[in-house]
């Protein structure tokens, strides 16, 4: 599962899907080298017994200090034995929502929305055939109620035709990541771009 996981951030980078800085840890020198280059990391312990992470307390976020990231290390460590243990940048944004489902008739289906409780509770999400194009990702991204936030909101700004973008990468290149369903929540996007930072894939 953490190969597949792996396979799958290399799948989107080559495909030209931005994916956060990501490194496995083994050893504290390891982990203390990846926070000076990063300045502030998340860590989480991946295993394919942990299928929500943030339930069960495997993800720490915001980590900008030595002390603190040896800490969680440890504490991941002792109370995730069989996991493996991942940094990754810390990105700041807007939190989006990009799911595929191949349907054993039409073939493969992506959906769209806004991150965390919008897709959960709210299920406001927009849904095409794939592929589509950038045109009628736009379109996507002005069905969804929450659409004017991607118009800006308090301050917080995304890239509409980046994002749109990989929207249509995404749904152009199903196949070659695999699977029944795959799932990237979220995608945090910000003024800068957007990139991926967890994945799940339904074989
Ligand atoms: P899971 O969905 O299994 O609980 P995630 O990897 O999606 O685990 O992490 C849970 C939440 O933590 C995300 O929805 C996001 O809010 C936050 N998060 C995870 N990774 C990052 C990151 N690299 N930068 C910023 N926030 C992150
Ligand atoms: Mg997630």
């Amino acid at each position: 599962m953490e190969g597949r996981w792996l396979d799958i951030f290399e799948i989107l980078e080559e495909i030209g899907i931005p994916v956060a800085k990501w490194s496995w840890i083994e050893k504290e020198e390891e982990l203390l080298k990846f926070l000076e280059e990063n300045k502030e990391i998340v860590i989480k312990a991946i295993s394919k017994d942990i299928l929500h992470k943030s339930d069960v307390g495997a993800v720490k976020v915001g980590i900008g200090s030595p002390e603190e990231a040896v800490e969680v290390f440890r504490n991941f460590r002792k109370r995730f034995p069989g996991a493996k243990i991942l940094a990754q940048e810390m990105i700041h944004g807007l939190e989006l929502f990009l799911g595929a489902k191949k349907d054993p008739i039409f073939g493969w289906v992506i959906s769209f929305g806004l991150g965390g409780i919008f897709v959960e509770v709210y299920k406001d999400v927009s849904m095409r055939l794939a592929p589509v194009d950038e045109g009628e990702a736009m379109r996507m991204m002005e069905e969804i109620k929450g659409g004017k936030i991607l118009e800006g909101y308090r301050g917080i700004k995304v890239r509409k035709e980046e994002i749109a973008r990989i929207i249509s990468i995404f749904s152009k290149n199903l196949d070659r990541i695999g699977g029944k369903e795959i799932d990237i929540n979220p995608l945090i996007c910000n003024e800068k771009g957007c990139w991926a930072v967890d994945l799940r894939v339904l074989e």
